[in-house]
């Protein structure tokens, strides 16, 4: 399985090093002909802006657009989640807008910038998933098609999916637990 990375800025190479420990190809995406051959893509956390500009100046915006609002599989954690919205709340531009959610950057203040919180997310069994919230968006609402996979306990939506696109407002990424990115893998590309 070749699972393409998007390594223009941010939390990239965790991405990287999840996939290879789940025994997936990783290939680093920084332009359009990278994205020939996957199977997959993820689209990391770091800056939504600043990733954004650069896919615009890499090219690759449109047809990442393409792909992930033609049925091809994509992740996106936090600034990914952000860039894969129809629409998000305290952006400059237009994100993706493939998936129908509407979200809110850096939707949890100041003084919890960073947080951690064990979530249970019920398609991953039973032990809760160590979510590690770093200036992180939330989802402020749901289209339809979409499966709202998990909330912090106070209610808001932090990771979901519609059809082949999966994302988390938190960084499976940055923990050694690899389920997440194994159910992008199992029911996303896999099936
Ligand atoms: N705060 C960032 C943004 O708005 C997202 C943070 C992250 O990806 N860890 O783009």
């Amino acid at each position: 399985m070749k699972i393409g990375v998007l390594a223009l800025q941010g939390a990239f190479r965790e991405h990287i090093s999840a996939l290879q420990r789940l025994k997936a190809e990783a290939p680093l995406i920084r332009l359009p002909q990278d994205l020939e051959g996957l199977d997959g893509l993820i689209i990391p956390g770091g800056e939504s802006t600043s990733i954004g500009q650069l896919m615009e100046s890499y090219r690759v915006m449109e047809p990442i657009r393409g792909l992930a609002g033609g049925g091809f599989p994509v992740m996106g954690t936090c600034a990914g989640l952000i860039l894969l919205g129809k629409k998000a709340r305290g952006l400059s531009f237009d994100p993706l807008g493939v998936m129908d959610i509407e979200v809110r950057r850096n939707a949890f203040g100041r003084q919890v910038d960073s947080f951690e919180s064990s979530l249970p997310i019920p398609v991953l069994g039973e032990t809760p998933f160590p979510g590690v919230f770093i200036r992180a968006p939330m989802i402020e609402a749901v289209g339809e098609g979409v499966e709202v996979l998990a909330r912090l306990p106070q209610g808001p939506v932090v990771a979901a999916r519609q059809g082949r696109l999966l994302v988390s407002a938190f960084h499976p990424e940055l923990t050694r637990d690899l389920r997440f990115h194994a159910y992008f893998l199992n029911t996303m590309i896999a099936s």
